[in-house]
């Protein structure tokens, strides 16, 4: 078993999925073909959902952009008008717009998750759909049937007991060499859908290669694989062709774009190699994460996390910032659920950094001001250099004022104006 992901921009218009098609054509073994919504569609899915939201008329407009969007592939992909793909998107739809008919409960959380994921129902439909007309017989799985999770809507967590039997009852059920199935979206006991959070997709694939015990996991992308950096800031980013687990671990958790950081563990727990390559250059060699337990000389790599802020809080009372104290904010952060990206204290001052998320700033600052002097910086950011040395320092930090520096034997972390 071979599981293949791919991602919103490797399925952003007819001809990249018919880029797919002779990928997932190439193998020879079963596989597991796990889809995201079309290009940019989950913003587009989240925009309607606010507009539905807050009740805007708007959202009607909204949908037909969306549906002109997948319309315009299908028509591309299904010259034949009569094809029962339309017929398929049509039902779709119609579910979409009885929902944005009526008002939305007041589980924010819920309906997202009813809503937004549309975007991977439908695309995987059209993918499915699509590669039957090419001869390659496929069967389509709704991930919401076999990837079982609790009902923390929007971040669920999954039931890997009961998700491994129904997935290999559906595997062993057909005789398709390959299955399609939706990455970010899961399904309660009671039928209710989840998702895993955005980006979620990589997750998805690597449950479906751990329950299935794939022998390896490809993550297609539109670069050649793991980078030194974000080749769209740093051009002279060069490729890393093997990283360890725990390196890999270590990348997502300071920021890399490069895989959710939830992949890693299943496939780790399994030994199983995930491959990050180019759809662009199906035959470039990419970069592999897999075991490796001889020491490496690793290039330094670098993070950048834009739009920060820079909280310190300044206890009123001049008490120590003492366990008790720590807990209070973390409950905080933890209720707006806030990524916390570094962390400094001293005895009377704690200082965090975190991405700016809008409205929610204001009402953790209004919470901690009873206790707490608050100090305050926006629109910086956060700089990480793995495996640093003073040059690549000098270089992404020359000309720019630290507002706080962080450093251990493998990472250097500066917050910058
Ligand atoms: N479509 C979802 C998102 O954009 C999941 C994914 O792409 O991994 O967040
Ligand atoms: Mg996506």
């Amino acid at each position: 078993m071979i599981v293949c992901k791919f991602g919103g921009a490797s399925v952003s218009s007819a001809s990249s999925i018919k880029n797919l098609a002779k990928i997932v054509s190439g193998y020879q073994e079963k596989m597991i073909v796990v889809v995201s919504a079309f290009g940019k569609m989950t913003n587009a899915f989240e925009d309607l959902f606010d507009a539905w939201y807050e009740g805007s008329p708007n959202r009607f407009k909204l949908l037909g952009l969306i549906k002109d969007y997948h319309q315009g592939i299908l028509n591309e992909l299904f010259p034949l008008e009569n094809h029962p793909v339309y017929g398929h998107f049509q039902f779709l739809t119609d579910l979409i717009k009885e929902k944005l008919n009526k008002a939305p409960s007041g589980d924010y959380d819920f309906e997202y998750d009813q809503l937004v994921s549309f975007g991977e129902v439908i695309s995987t439909k059209i993918i499915s759909s699509f590669l039957e007309t090419v001869n390659i017989s496929n069967l389509w799985a709704d991930a919401r049937d076999w990837l079982v999770t609790d009902d923390t809507f929007r971040e669920a967590n999954v039931d890997f007991n009961q998700s491994g039997p129904r997935l290999n009852e559906l595997i062993s059920s057909d005789c398709a060499r390959l299955l399609v199935t939706q990455g970010f979206i899961g399904g309660t006991i009671d039928g209710y859908t989840t998702t895993l959070g955005r980006e979620g997709s990589d997750y998805t694939a690597a449950i479906a290669a751990n329950l299935t015990n794939a022998r390896l996991l490809v993550v297609w992308k539109d670069v050649p694989g793991i980078l030194t950096a974000d080749p769209l800031y740093f051009p002279d980013a060069e490729k890393v062709d093997e990283l360890s687990y725990q390196e890999a671990i270590e990348l997502s958790f300071y920021g890399a774009k490069v895989i959710h950081p939830k992949t890693i563990k299943p496939i780790q727990n399994k030994n199983i190699p995930l491959y990050v390559k180019s759809f662009i250059d199906p035959q470039g060699s990419g970069s592999v994460i897999r075991n490796i337990d001889r020491p490496c000389v690793l290039k330094p790599i670098l993070i950048i996390k834009k739009d920060q802020v820079l909280l310190s809080l300044i206890p009123r009372d001049f008490s120590f910032v003492v366990e008790e104290c720590l807990s209070r904010i973390f409950a905080i952060f933890f209720k707006y659920r806030m990524k916390v990206n570094l962390i400094q204290h001293s005895a009377i001052s704690f200082t965090l950094c975190l991405d700016n998320r809008g409205p929610f700033i204001q009402d953790i600052i209004d919470e901690m001001k009873s206790d707490f002097r608050v100090l305050y910086n926006e629109g910086l950011e956060l700089i990480t250099i793995r495996h640093y040395n003073s040059g690549v320092i000098e270089k992404h930090t020359a000309g720019r004022q630290v507002l706080v520096e962080q450093r251990s034997r493998n990472t250097v972390m500066y917050v910058v104006r």
